[in-house]
């Protein structure tokens, strides 16, 4: 059975506890892995060899950074097979989706970055007859970055590569649940001759190895992409340390139906929406609101759609909706279909765990659920369920479901379809969301801002944003 090591210093090594964890494959239920189960010994042993690395990789060239970092991209795209084939069984997503969507972002994200930090400037502001103002950005120094299961290659990367980029060192740590990809991201670094200490990945638990990243001293600054309640242990920690913080979290996404969409492609997307990677997308549709003269079509559509989707091994070209990540992960799903029964909801279709035979015998399979007859403001419709289950509800105005729309405690991203375009522009601005799709959904440009407002969390993501994230500005001014 495969060891997991961490990446330390440059090189593999072993947990100081000595003490491994299981690693289950979702869609057997078997351990197929083990994990460090890494503690505050391994994250001081990285943040010493991200300190030490700092000095000349903060003055190393931008030039000199995209060459290594290039490399990187290619060594992802030689092993995209492998990879993808990876993130399917530690995830359970399903493979194809993992070969088109996962490893080749990973690959774009470090190749976004590695061209990105060769295209900064900085400002300088002439204070007239006086003097001249420069701004100066520098590198943080040593940074922590955090990612969940969902994406796993796919964010851990998004966060990893504007930190190097920027000129900063890294101790990061994938979830415990997921680790397989970022575990051969650090062979892939090796080859690739990122230098000693640029990059240290500690795998383990969060509540051991998270919270030793987040309250050490010398860690400038946290990258966290995770659940909100993860995020306020981390704030409260990092806070009052001064600790620069970027907080993805959670969400549950309005998606706004009017009848004067474009149907077919409404539908089509829908269905990807709500149900791609196992509803396990923090971006995923799951409250979908349809302008009543519509909605019945749209309904019977929908859930014929989703029946129709092919539960199956991740690992098969033909499956569409792979195994949810977890036992616990799939037991709370139940739980919240379980809740939308006692809440009055209707289940038009779904709402069991499915047994496969086989292989996949002892898998977390779950049936893509569609429900209705639910208010707004029940708990179904207001906590996040992040799996392959959405909630469908009319409405007669605008105003109305603005409303519904952002009556949630989060506002990551919201979808809305209409032909219209002024009320294309005018609900988009009146969303509570850090990102609206007009007519599409995760169509993504990497220059964008990327984050939430309220619950779902602080900062953003993408474009210069991050590069910008992972310095200080210093203000340099010059007497004329
Ligand atoms: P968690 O918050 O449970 O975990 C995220 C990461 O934080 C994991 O690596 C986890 O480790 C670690 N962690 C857990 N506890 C701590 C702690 N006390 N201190 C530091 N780190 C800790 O989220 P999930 O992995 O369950 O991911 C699902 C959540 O992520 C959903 O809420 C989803 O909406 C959100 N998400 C948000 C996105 C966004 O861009 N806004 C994108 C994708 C997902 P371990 O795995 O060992 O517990």
């Amino acid at each position: 059975m495969l060891t997991i090591e961490n990446y330390i210093g440059g090189e593999m090594v072993l947990p100081a506890s000595g003490l491994y964890l299981d690693n289950i494959e979702p869609a057997t239920g078997e351990v197929y892995s083990q994990i460090p189960d890494s503690d505050d010994r391994d994250v001081n042993l990285a943040a010493d060899a991200a300190r030490a690395a700092f000095p000349k990789w903060s003055k190393t060239s931008p030039e000199a950074r995209f060459e290594i970092l290039i490399r990187l991209v290619s060594f992802i795209e030689r092993d995209l097979d492998e990879l993808a084939r990876a993130e399917s069984i530690d995830n359970g997503k399903p493979l194809t989706l993992a070969r088109a969507m996962d490893i080749p972002r990973a690959a774009s994200n470090f190749r976004f970055y590695a061209t990105a930090a060769m295209h900064t400037s900085n400002e300088s502001h002439e204070t007239v007859g006086q003097a001249i103002n420069y701004t100066l950005r520098q590198p943080l120094g040593v940074v922590g970055c955090i990612s969940p299961w969902n994406l796993p290659l796919y964010l851990f990367t998004w966060k990893i590569a504007p930190a190097i980029a920027a000129g900063c060192t890294v101790v990061a740590k994938p979830s415990e649940i997921t680790p397989m990809t970022a575990y051969m991201l650090s062979k892939l670094c090796i080859e690739a001759g990122l230098p000693a200490g640029v990059l240290n990945i500690v795998h383990g638990l969060g509540p051991k190895v998270g919270a030793a990243i987040v309250g050490h001293r010398d860690i400038k600054a946290i990258s966290f992409t995770g659940g909100t309640k993860t995020g306020e242990e981390i704030a409260r920690t990092a806070a009052p340390m001064f600790k620069k913080m970027s907080l993805e979290l959670g969400g549950k996404n309005p998606n706004i139906i009017f009848a004067d969409c474009n149907y077919d492609e409404m539908l089509e997307t829908t269905v990807r929406s709500s149900f791609a990677n196992q509803g396990q997308i923090c971006l995923c549709g799951s409250r979908i609101f349809v302008e009543r003269p519509i909605y019945e079509r749209f309904k019977n559509d929908l859930v014929s759609r989703a029946m129709e989707l092919n539960i199956g091994d991740p690992l098969e070209d033909s499956t569409n909706i792979g195994a949810v990540v977890s036992r616990s992960h799939m037991e709370k799903i139940q739980s919240y279909i379980d809740l939308a029964r006692t809440e009055g909801g209707k289940i038009l279709c779904g709402g069991h765990r499915v047994s496969l035979d086989g292989r996949c015998s002892g898998g977390f399979f779950m049936e893509p659920t569609v429900i209705e007859g639910l208010p707004h403001d029940c708990r179904t419709n207001q906590e996040e369920i992040f799996g392959p289950v959405v909630s469908i509800m009319p409405f007669d105005t605008e105003e109305e479901v603005l409303g519904f729309a952002n009556s949630v405690r989060y506002g990551l991203s919201a979808t809305v379809w209409t032909e219209n375009l002024s009320r294309a522009h005018r609900v988009s601005a009146l969303l509570d969301s850090g990102i609206v799709w007009v007519n599409c959904w995760l169509l993504r440009d990497l220059r964008t801002p990327f984050g939430g407002v309220k619950d779902s969390g602080i900062g953003r993501e993408g474009g210069f944003e991050a590069l910008k994230f992972f310095t200080e500005e210093k203000n340099v001014c010059v007497k004329i």
